[in-house]
Order: structure tokens, then C-alpha cells, then sequence
């Protein structure tokens, strides 16, 4: 990728340093945020938000570092890293604390919709200042009758004779709504222009500061928004959610962003990303959920092994040392990996979308982001919130209590399975808008990127018998995919539409099992190179005792060990999941809503 013109100046040593960077911000700085601002939380008192201390200091060095918008290009005060990269980094700063990094994440999203869409004077007045961290933004979809159905909000814009609207309409759940972080917040809102028709497709997007912006980038005067309340949460307590009235008193002045009725399709701009952070928030749980269940079943000393359980004396072990548990571990380890592949590929197809060189390239990698966008955002979502709930098991009763940090990652972990549209909205998007796409020519490139992989894996004996299950599990859902296409044009049109959030699961599923063999690929490719320069290449007792003193080869190992176990124990599933739905049972739809009380 770094020979591509777009990222010429970056190089795995440029990476690394970034990675470092990041780590250290996120376990100095951001880590110790998280307990405090969970206990802290969010006040509200006289109109007025305050968020945790603790927020503030951290905030202002990570802008001041540049993690804003470090992949943005430099014209606009970024770094130009590629989206990639940027998501590793911030694996690290999710992992440290979600709630906090909601501030500076809606606002790169939001300065990112004026820098696509923004006139010169709205990029000068509002996007350099949001970019840097110096102002906040929001998202402004959602009202109290207008969740999922965003096309039935009631916010009204009514123009003005200086060419300015003036918006009226109340706004709920509005991430970082309101705060005491930063001088302003511009929020994106969306609402209807008086006359414009109902629906998606009369709905407009208007900048709305809370302080108005002089001509010289100075401070106004208070706009006319109020925040009406905040949101008491089961997680993500240091990020405020509130309701937000614009327009009480009729003084509410936005300025329109774009073109009339085009609020959803410049919405949507970033929507892929979003999405990605979404998925990338998921991930950035479930890995510091299993890092700490890992340390744990290190530590703690319970029971003697089975084999000793006839022997009174017999000492306890440390958990780790429990089947049950290592079993637990490594199916969580399989599922941190294999998201983390997922995302991680996801945001390598953005920057090939954007940097390849020729257009059909960009084309297919485009196509791959559609596709891939709903399930990285549902999949990982619902796959961390279990791979937190698998730690809580780990540790036992002390997994449940506040004592620890595990309770907190599945509470704030939740949250990643509704907002940025829920799942089940992900998986309509998935089947009913991405399959058919580019005439299903995406889902098609998908399949051909995963028989690739198994192509180059049949070369590799020790994974042999494991490529099999993905070749049987990329024919059970390559089957599926046919059918649901002749489904979808028939009589069974509802089938797909009913199966939808199963299907966008074993897809994920697919892919992660497809990921997490290219990685073993890889992995024994370098082995082979350690092991032959150790002299220990037909040892199978040399290559363990290599492991214990060599991280790189312990690290290798386990990557192998995540694809078999990930190949034997959920791939064979696919076929059967596959087979489920097929029978097309339409019990669900058929039903009397008489006969659904229990
Ligand atoms: C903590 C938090 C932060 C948030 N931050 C923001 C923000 O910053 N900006 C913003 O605009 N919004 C935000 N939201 C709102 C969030 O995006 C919505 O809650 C979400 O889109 C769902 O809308 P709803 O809550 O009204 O649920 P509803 O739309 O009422 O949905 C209820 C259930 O019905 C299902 N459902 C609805 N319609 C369909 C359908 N057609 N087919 C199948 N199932 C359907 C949904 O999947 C869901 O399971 C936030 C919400 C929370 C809780």
C-alpha cells in the first residue's frame, strides 16, 4: 500500500511509531479515565452539562498530538494517514475508554461532512477549529417519534430572507449534545424545509453552532438551543446524550449544508465510516475485555486440575490451567482477532477505494466497503458484547461487580448493537441494498478474495484439513447467497428480509474464518523461516520450547491456533445455520400477534 502515490510517505517504520504513540497516549492518559468517568459520569444542573474532570486535560492533549483527524489530508490539518492505520490507533484509545473518545469522533465526523460538502467560508468558519480539536460536533438525526424512521422527523427549517434558516424541532439522544469540554459545539442537523415533501427524500442538513460565529471567527451570541435533559445510561456514562431543543423562542439560525433535500445522501458520506467506528468501538471492548480475562485466569488460583481430583492434597491452580477456561479463552481470542481483521480490512478496502490507482480498482475496492460496512458495524457489535459477557464467566462473581472493570466493558459495549442504526437495520441494509449491489458483483469479489486464500492455504499441509472447512463453509453460504437472490425476486421476497440478521452472522462468521486462515497463512510462512534458522523444523518439541523464550514465535503460534480452533469449532456450524434458514420457516411472520404472549 505505501507505494501507492496517496501513501508514499508512510513505511511500517512510520506505523510502528504511530502505534507506540498511541498505546502510550492510551494507557497514559486515556485508561485512567475510564473507572472514574464511568463513576463521575454526566451532570446536569440550571441547563447546563457538565461532564467528567477527569476528560478535559486528556482531551487537550490528545488534539494537541493531532489524533483528531490524523487521517484526514494535511490541507485540512490532518496527517494524511491512511484509515487503516488510523483504525489500529484507535483500537487502542477505544480499548482505554469508548465514552471518551465519542468527543473527539463525532467531531472529526462532523467537521468531516463540511469539509465534503462546505462552502469555503463554512470550512473557514467552522472545519479548521472542529479539526483541531478547538470546537466539538454532533450528529442531529434522531427525534422523540424519528429513530429508525429518520425520514419521519418534524424538525423544520424555514428560510430567511439573508439566505440563513431558521430551525425549529427537538432532537433526542444527541451524543455529546452539550458539554463543558469546549467553547462551541456545531451540530449537523437534519430537518425539513417548510413545503419540502415527507420522507427521506425531502430532508436537508443545516450547520447549527450553539454560539453563532462572527465574520472574523469569533464567538457570538448564544444561539437559540437549550438542552432539555440528559440520558441516564447503562454504559457510556462520560458521554452526555441529550435531548436538544432548537428554536424555542424562534431564534434558532442554521445554515444549510449542501444542497436542499440532499440532508440523508451527504449524511451518508460518512456514514461508512461511522459505521467502521462502530465496529471498531466493538473491538476496542472485546479486546481489553479479553486481555484483562487473560491476566486474570493467570492469577487466580481455584481448584486443583481434574486430573488430581481424586487427591486430596493436590494444590490449586491457576483457572488458566482449567479445559473449560482455555476453551472460554480461546474462542474469545479467536473473535478479537478475527474482527479485528475484519475491520481492519474493511478500512484497508476504504483507503484502496480512495488511492488505487486505476478506476476499476477503486470501483471493486468501493464495492467491498458497501458490502463489508453492515456487518463490520453489526458483527462486531454483537460479537463483543459476548466476548465481554464470556469474561464476566472468567472471572467468576468478581466479573460482576464494579470492583473489577469487566462489568463496565459489557455495559458500555451495548450500546455498539443500536445507535448508528441498530443491527437489525444493518442486516436489512446488508440484504436487502448491499448483496444486490453492482448486480452482486461485490459479494461476488468477496467470495473470490476468500478462494484465493484457500487456494494459497492448500499449499500448506498443517492447515489442510482446516481449509476444508472454509471451502465447506464459503459453499453453504455461496448457496445461500443464490438463494436468497431467487427468494428476493419471488413470492419469498419476505424470507431474506426475515433471515436477515442471522445471515449478516454467518457471513461474518465466513469472513472471520477466512481472515483468520490468510493469517495463519502468513504466520507459518515466517515460522517456516525462524524454525529453519532454529534447526528446529522437524521438531514439534523444539518449536514449542522456541515459543516459551521467543515472543515472535509464541505470537505466530497463536495466530495458527486461532485459525484451527475458529476453522473446527464455528466454521462446520455455517452449513447447518445455512440449512436453518433455507427450510424457511415463516413462523415468525405467519404467527397471530394473539399468540405471541408466553
Ligand atoms: C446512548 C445513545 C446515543 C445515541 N447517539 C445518537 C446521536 O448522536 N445522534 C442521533 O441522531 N441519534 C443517536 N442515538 C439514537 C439512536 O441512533 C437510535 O436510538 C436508534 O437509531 C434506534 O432508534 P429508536 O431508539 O427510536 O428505536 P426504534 O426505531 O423505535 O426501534 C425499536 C426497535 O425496532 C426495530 N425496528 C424499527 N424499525 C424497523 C424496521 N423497519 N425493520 C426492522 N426492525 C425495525 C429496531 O431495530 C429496534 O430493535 C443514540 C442513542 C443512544 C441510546
Amino acid at each position: 500500500m505505501f507505494s501507492l502515490e496517496k501513501y508514499k510517505d508512510y513505511s511500517n517504520e512510520i506505523v510502528d511509531m504511530m502505534l507506540n504513540e498511541a498505546e502510550k497516549m492510551a494507557v497514559d492518559l486515556i485508561v485512567p479515565t475510564y473507572d472514574v468517568g464511568d463513576k463521575e459520569g454526566c451532570t446536569f444542573e440550571a441547563g447546563k452539562v457538565t461532564i467528567p474532570a477527569c476528560f478535559h486535560d486528556a482531551y487537550k492533549k490528545f488534539c494537541e498530538a493531532g489524533w483528531v483527524c490524523a487521517h484526514r489530508d494535511p490541507e485540512v490539518g490532518g496527517q494524511g494517514a491512511p484509515v487503516s492505520v488510523y483504525a489500529a490507533c484507535f483500537e487502542y484509545f477505544n480499548s482505554a475508554n469508548f465514552a471518551f473518545v465519542m468527543y473527539p469522533g463525532l467531531t472529526q465526523g462532523a467537521a468531516g461532512l463540511i469539509e465534503n460538502r462546505g462552502t469555503e467560508e463554512q470550512k473557514n468558519k467552522y472545519m479548521y477549529k472542529m479539526y483541531a480539536g478547538e470546537w466539538a460536533g454532533t450528529m442531529c438525526l434522531t427525534e422523540p417519534g424519528a429513530g429508525t424512521d429518520v425520514g419521519a422527523l418534524r424538525t423544520v427549517a424555514k428560510k430567511l430572507p439573508d439566505g440563513t434558516y431558521s430551525i425549529s424541532g427537538t432532537k433526542s439522544f444527541i451524543s455529546c449534545g452539550d458539554h463543558d469540554l469546549t467553547p462551541n459545539i456545531i451540530h449537523p442537523v437534519l430537518a425539513r424545509i417548510e413545503g419540502d415533501p415527507p420522507g427521506t427524500g425531502g430532508i436537508s442538513i443545516f450547520i447549527v453552532p450553539k454560539y453563532k460565529v462572527n465574520d472574523d471567527g469569533s464567538l457570538g451570541e448564544l444561539n437559540d438551543i437549550s438542552t432539555g435533559s440528559i440520558e441516564h445510561k447503562m454504559g457510556i456514562k462520560g458521554s452526555s446524550t441529550c435531548t436538544l431543543n432548537f428554536g424555542e423562542n424562534g431564534k434558532c439560525i442554521g445554515e444549510l449544508l449542501g444542497k436542499e433535500r440532499e440532508g440523508i445522501k451527504i449524511m451518508f458520506l460518512l456514514m461508512n465510516e461511522a459505521r467502521l467506528d462502530v465496529g471498531l468501538q466493538g473491538l476496542g471492548h472485546a479486546t481489553a475485555a479479553y486481555e484483562h480475562a487473560l491476566q486474570y485466569a493467570r492469577e487466580r488460583i481455584q481448584s486443583a486440575p481434574i486430573w488430581e481430583m481424586k487427591n486430596p492434597k493436590a494444590k490449586a491452580v491457576p483457572i488458566f490451567e482449567h479445559p473449560d477456561i482455555r476453551r472460554t479463552l480461546l474462542w474469545m481470542k479467536s473473535y478479537v482477532e478475527g474482527i479485528r481483521a475484519m475491520n481492519y480490512f474493511a478500512a484497508f478496502c476504504i483507503d484502496m477505494s480512495q488511492a488505487a490507482e486505476k478506476e476499476a480498482d477503486r470501483k471493486k475496492w468501493h464495492g467491498l466497503v458497501e458490502l463489508l460496512t453492515p456487518v463490520c458495524k453489526a458483527f462486531s457489535s454483537d460479537r463483543a458484547l459476548e466476548v465481554c459477557s464470556y469474561a464476566i464467566d472468567v472471572y467468576g462473581g468478581y466479573g460482576y461487580c464494579s470492583e473489577y472493570p469487566i462489568e463496565q466493558y459489557m455495559r458500555d459495549c451495548k450500546i455498539a448493537s443500536i445507535y448508528e442504526g441498530t443491527n437489525a437495520v444493518q442486516a436489512l441494509d446488508l440484504v436487502g441494498r448491499k448483496l444486490g449491489m453492482n448486480k452482486g458483483r461485490n459479494v461476488l469479489n468477496l467470495f473470490g478474495e476468500i478462494t484465493s486464500t484457500i487456494k494459497k492455504v492448500y499449499e500448506i499441509d498443517d492447515l489442510k484439513e482446516y481449509n476444508s472447512h472454509l471451502q465447506e463453509a464459503l459453499n453453504a453460504v455461496g448457496d445461500l447467497t443464490r438463494q436468497f437472490d431467487t427468494w428476493g425476486k419471488g413470492a419469498g421476497f419476505l424470507l431474506p428480509l426475515l433471515n436477515a440478521r442471522p445471515y449478516l452472522m454467518i457471513l461474518g462468521d465466513l469472513i472471520v474464518g477466512w481472515l483468520l486462515m490468510q493469517g495463519a497463512q502468513i504466520a507459518t510462512e515466517k515460522l517456516n523461516v525462524i524454525y529453519r534458522e532454529a534447526d528446529v523444523e522437524g521438531s514439534k518439541a523444539g518449536q514449542r520450547s522456541l515459543a516459551r523464550e521467543n515472543a515472535d514465535v509464541a505470537f505466530y503460534q497463536g495466530k495458527i491456533a486461532s485459525a484451527k480452533y475458529f476453522a473446527v469449532n464455528v466454521l462446520p456450524t455455517l452449513e447447518g445455520r445455512c440449512k436453518t434458514i433455507k427450510i424457511s420457516d415463516r413462523l415468525p411472520i405467519e404467527m397471530l400477534a394473539e399468540s405471541f404472549s408466553s
